[in-house]
């Protein structure tokens, strides 16, 4: 992408609006623009961003064995008067009425729907086990929306729920859930730890949610520090397999992590002192295991291996895939903007060019240009009119991870200037070994 022709509209000043430094970057940096409250456009960076870490949970969530589909946004109150939601949900639900004056509301979660489909077409337990999953823009009219789409109103999440015969194998479901989603999370480049916790207006017992540590979130979780010193890295996975999946769980959640609402003075204390830890965190995540609460009130059965109708167990596991964007922005930053992360950055390289215009740096950036795209890779080349110090404060803030600095004096030597964005370390060397380095 040739910066003179694309939209990335950066404010010069810091939005008065935003109170923590991942709502305001992304506002200067042209991500995003709020219509209403809690309610934004994707301009077209903030937007391939959203579509990179889209395709990642797709990815991850395939590779796991989950299907892809796609549910509508407009729901029917029925299907919701039906497990007895529609009154408990309460005013998060936003409540819409057609034409016909037919009750309808904009859903904040598919659990009823996934449910109605579900008994539509599978009738035997040799169906099973299935677990259908999709990324759709949810509605939840938050009391106080806010920290730019962290906290939005329309968001957008995966959501997949699972349908299984018996209780071990839906916690099987659960312990792969819990695996793909650390996979996920640590491709965006971010530790997100599993920490018990309370099931809300979802239901059900088991359930543990993936926070990310950062000073702005809005959970106050409580963790043994040795926590933090495990990854789930480059393992091979089968997710098949029950017994690996439950053993990754195992570790992953041996550990003390809790949020406040699960938190046990008494456990916690019971922790050496100095591993103690008390914390802010970003939930992006979670994931439950609930039984029978849907299928049962909503007719969700099998016919069983001797015959008898049984209902399903379940459980549903979602990712805030556009709150993940305010996350990785929140962890990943300096004062000069954001750090993408390689997995997930709009672009990988920005191309410099500090005299446009003339014949030299013009062809050099070109053929840079033409390299990386060549490679595979998305370069953005700034080839506006602009100087120097202009273009280099729009590279830093809108963070691609390398910066290539393409000038006359440079060309002399037969070198241009590589920059890492995240430790800010330039070498200068001739445009080939650049190209290479980043590939
Ligand atoms: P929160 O506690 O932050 O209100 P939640 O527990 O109500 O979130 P879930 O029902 O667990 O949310 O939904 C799954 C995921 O969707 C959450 O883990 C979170 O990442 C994301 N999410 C929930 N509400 C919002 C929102 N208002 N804006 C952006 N993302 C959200
Ligand atoms: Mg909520
Ligand atoms: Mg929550
Ligand atoms: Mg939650």
């Amino acid at each position: 992408m040739r910066l003179s022709r694309y939209f990335l509209p950066v404010l010069k000043e810091n939005p008065s609006e935003a109170q923590i430094v991942s709502h305001r970057l992304m506002l200067r940096a042209g991500m995003i623009k709020q219509q209403s409250a809690g309610i934004y456009s994707w301009l077209p960076m903030g937007f391939k961003v959203l579509r990179k870490l889209e395709n990642i949970v797709h990815e991850e969530q395939m590779r796991a064995g989950h299907i892809p589909m796609l549910m509508p946004t407009l729901q029917s109150a029925d299907l919701w008067r039906e497990s007895g939601r529609y009154d408990d949900y309460g005013e998060e639900m936003l409540r819409i009425s057609d034409r016909h004056g037919r009750d309808m509301l904009y859903g904040p979660t598919n659990e009823e729907m996934i449910t109605d489909i579900f008994r539509s077409h599978v009738g035997s337990y040799k169906d099973l086990p299935l677990t259908l999953y999709h990324i759709q823009w949810k509605f939840r009219d938050e009391v106080r929306p806010r920290f730019g789409v962290m906290r939005g109103r329309e968001f957008y999440m995966k959501d997949g729920y699972n349908f299984d015969l018996t209780k071990e194998d839906a916690l099987h479901a659960y312990n792969r859930h819990l695996v793909s989603y650390l996979r996920t999370y640590e491709r965006m480049g971010l530790q997100a730890i599993p920490m018990r916790a309370d099931s809300g207006p979802i239901g059900g017992d088991d359930t543990h949610e993936f926070l990310v540590l950062a000073d702005t979130g809005e959970s106050e979780v409580f963790y043994d520090s040795a926590v933090t010193d495990i990854r789930l890295g480059e393992r091979d996975i089968n997710y098949d397999d029950k017994a690996q999946c439950q053993a990754i769980m195992e570790e992953f959640t041996a550990l003390y992590a809790r949020t406040d609402e699960t938190h046990d003075e008494a456990i916690f204390n019971a922790i050496p002192e100095e591993r103690r830890r008390s914390a802010r965190g970003i939930e992006v995540g979670q994931i439950f295991y609930f039984g029978t609460k849907y299928s049962e009130p909503m007719g969700a059965t099998v016919q069983g291996p001797d015959g008898k109708p049984v209902p399903v167990h379940m459980g549903s596991h979602g990712i805030g895939v556009s709150r993940l964007i305010g996350a990785i922005i929140e962890a990943s930053h300096d004062e000069n903007g954001i750090i993408w992360p390689e997995g997930v950055t709009p672009f990988h390289v920005g191309i410099v060019n500090l005299k446009q215009g003339d014949a030299e740096a013009d062809a050099a950036c070109e053929a840079l240009y033409d390299s990386f795209t060549a490679l595979g890779l998305d370069p953005l080349y700034d080839d506006r009119n602009e100087r120097a110090g202009g273009k280099f404060a729009t590279m830093d803030l809108i963070g691609l991870p390398w910066r290539i600095t393409v000038g006359p004096r440079g060309l002399k030597n037969g070198v241009v200037e590589l920059t890492c964005r995240r430790t800010g370390a330039s070498e200068e060397l001739p445009p080939e070994q650049a190209v290479e380095k980043i590939a």
